[in-house]
């Protein structure tokens, strides 16, 4: 069987799981084989069940010792019961399998394995599988790779189609040579695939990521290279010398002072900007530093100039908010502010593209519409993307090469240090923003348990009261998006009961349409509601300065970058905010975790704090709650690799890089690929 082969060879996959498959942008035996798993389940002994906590994998025995329940909740049908052991019982609950009434009995004895969480304030074991005595002991401390999964698809089909392959695929496409392998002790590609999908043990586990992480490092930085390469002679003829005077005058009308840090990066663009070669910079900032007005500036130089410039940013939400913060920051110019993004009408966005083509407007606002075919700009001399982690390589680069030598300007509040930045981002210069506006105040924070939230809305109710508002952020749910929509749209009617009336509650989930959460934020922004419910939608980017509390409950199943996101949602104004972070879990590294939040409002210092309690080797801490997400490497605790990866592409002469692009179709099409699939 070949690396390139199509799927449809693999044995059990029939035409419906191919589609499937597709969909998850597998297509080849090569693309499914380079489907890591996400995590793996160590299927250790049974447990007793008053050992049992949260957010752990377990198995127990025991007999099940409740009548059984069958119930249904709109098409959820969840069928629960008790089991008990000679210490203890717990309660146990499936979704959709109402067949299983059949299988189990009240008194009978089972052996279960899942996972447990909390459901209403009771430790719940959720849809474990029930296990025969001889299939307990034939997976016992077996590591069994957990795959991403999609809707149509289960664990068992993945597992079983990589199983069938693993040891038929001919590998032929070592590209590292042995001297690289040998110095940074990588073993041979071929292996490593292999034992990603089906370590024995831990450090077969950690030999496998450590190879695949360098070459996931190592062709990014190839393919950032050779973009580099193309790039350097990108040129602009752009008429633009008035900076500085656009500049001071703007700013004369801001009702506040810039800080150093923001003038300091304002010289630094406009240096760009009136330079003959484009600009490509890279603007740091954490959170709430302040960089919308920077880019706002850099737009209005542009548009007075007499070009266009356009803002891209990865929701409908963050788009209008930029397109009305622009509107305002304009108000005393002759300046045009145009929207662009997906839930418009077709009526609607083919208006805006004769706009945009006939040159009447000189700023568009916009999602991924704005890199359609259809839109022809005019004479486009600055493409923005803020938040930009969302965004690929690829997609600034096709908007910047619809204008001429356009100027690129990329902002994000990832807190990564300089040294990783410039490898990361290798292709731009770089500016930080490292001040935050003086009349903030501190964001005074708290890490408190279940019992405190009764005093937690006595306290949202008494700044609704002072006229502030406030953000109550619900976990996700694990089941299903259904179940996350439900469970805030619950959350937000019991709030609504608790506090006084005069205060209006806004949801916001993942599952509402565009126009829904527009119209959510709007209430928001508006202040017509004064508290917004909501899963982690608000996380990037949302500026509602009236904002002063945060409350985030079961806070300890994001990750510090992601609370530190949240977190920035308040503290944007002149009022004191707060963070209340509630959490009953008391493991020692949930305690560690939030206490790191509870101390500083830094993201390096708690990025960096982060990495130093996951450590390097961290097998697979972040992927899910950092913002800039490889394949399988972090950029945090594989920060060590990152540099090897480099050193390696450094220490090669031109013609071992040419020897190992060239001669390799694999190589070739991972390095085009990477540039327009990463996420960074
Ligand atoms: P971010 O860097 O997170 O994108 P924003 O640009 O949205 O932050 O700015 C956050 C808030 O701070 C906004 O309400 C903005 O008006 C305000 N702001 C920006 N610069 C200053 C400043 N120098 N002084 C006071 N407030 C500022
Ligand atoms: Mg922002």
């Amino acid at each position: 069987m070949l690396y390139n082969e199509c799927i449809s060879v693999v044995k059990g996959i029939g035409e419906k799981t191919q589609k499937i498959f597709n969909k998850m942008e597998i297509y080849t035996v090569g693309d499914l084989l380079e489907y890591y798993p996400r995590n793996y389940d160590i299927y250790k002994t049974i447990v007793p069940i008053n050992t049992v906590r949260q957010d752990e994998t377990i198995t127990i025995e025991g007999f099940i010792s409740d009548s059984i329940q069958l119930k249904k909740v709109r098409n959820l049908a969840i069928l629960s019961c008790r089991i008990q052991d000679s210490t203890d019982s717990i309660k146990v609950m499936w979704f959709n399998m109402p067949y299983l009434k059949n299988q189990i009995k009240l008194g009978a004895r089972v052996i279960l394995r899942g996972n447990v969480s909390r459901k209403n304030g009771m430790l719940t074991m959720v849809q474990p599988k029930i296990l025969s005595k001889e299939e307990y002991y034939k997976t016992l401390n077996i590591m069994n790779p957990i795959y991403s999964l999609t809707s149509g698809i289960s664990n068992q089909t993945i597992l079983k189609a990589v199983r069938s392959i693993i040891d038929e695929v001919e590998f032929n496409n070592e590209y590292l040579p042995f001297k690289f392998r040998k110095k940074y002790d990588l073993i041979e590609y071929k292996k490593a695939v292999k034992n990603i999908h089906f370590p024995k043990n831990k450090e077969d586990l950690i030999e496998a990521r450590h190879r695949l992480v360098f070459d996931e490092f190592f062709m990014f930085i190839l393919a950032l290279a050779k973009l580099k390469e193309d790039k350097t002679i990108a040129v602009n003829n752009f008429n633009i010398n008035n900076g500085n005077k656009i500049k001071d005058e703007f700013i004369k009308k801001l009702p506040y002072t810039l800080t150093g840090a923001q003038l300091r990066t304002i010289e630094e663009v406009i240096k760009d900007l009136e330079s003959n070669k484009s600009m490509n910079r890279l603007i740091q900032g954490d959170v709430g530093s302040g960089k919308t007005v920077v880019s706002a500036i850099a737009l209005l130089i542009v548009a007075l100039s007499g070009y266009q410039g356009v803002v891209m940013v990865p929701t409908e939400v963050l788009a209008k908010q930029h397109y009305e913060s622009l509107k305002e920051f304009y108000k005393d110019y002759d300046i045009n502010v145009g929207l662009l993004v997906g839930s418009m009408t077709a009526k609607e966005k083919r208006e805006m593209y004769a706009s945009i083509k006939a040159n009447e407007v000189d700023i568009i606002v916009g999602t991924h519409a704005l890199i359609q075919e259809k839109v022809e700009y005019n004479n486009l001399a600055l493409v923005v993307t803020d938040e930009q982690h969302r965004f690929g390589v690829k997609q600034r680069e096709n908007l910047a090469g619809r204008g001429n030598g356009t100027h690129v300007l990329v902002m994000s509040a990832t807190p990564i240090p300089r040294t990783l930045a410039i490898i990361l981002y290798g292709d731009l210069d770089i500016s930080i923003i490292d001040e935050l506006p003086s009349n903030r105040l501190p964001i005074k924070n708290c890490v408190v348990d279940n019992s405190y939230r009764k005093t937690a809305y006595n306290f949202i109710t008494k700044e609704i009261s002072a006229g502030r508002q406030a953000y109550v952020i619900c976990p996700m749910v694990e089941e299903s998006e259904a179940i996350e929509a439900e469970n805030v749209t619950d959350y937000a009617k019991s709030l609504e009961m608790e506090l006084p009336p005069f205060i209006n509650v806004g949801v916001l989930h993942g599952k509402m349409k565009a126009k829904e959460k527009q119209e959510v934020m709007q209430d928001f922004f508006e202040n017509k509601t004064q508290v917004l419910v909501s899963t982690t939608v608000v996380e990037v980017g949302v500026n509602v300065p009236n904002a002063t509390v945060m409350m985030i409950e079961n806070a300890e199943r994001f990750g510090l970058a992601q609370l530190h996101q949240l977190r920035g949602r308040v503290g944007r104004g002149k009022h004191q905010s707060y963070c209340i972070m509630i959490s009953d879990h008391q493991s020692e590294d949930t305690k560690k975790r939030l206490e790191i939040m509870n101390k500083s409002n830094d993201g390096f210092y708690i990025a960096s704090e982060d990495m130093k309690l996951r450590g390097p080797g961290d097998l697979f801490g972040i992927r899910q709650s950092g913002d800039i997400s490889f394949k399988i490497s972090d950029i945090f605790t594989d920060a060590h690799v990152l540099k090897q990866a480099n050193d390696a592409i450094k220490e090669a002469s031109d013609k071992e890089l040419e020897e190992i692009i060239s001669n390799n179709a694999w190589i070739d099409n991972k390095l085009k690929k990477y540039v327009g699939h990463t996420t960074l």
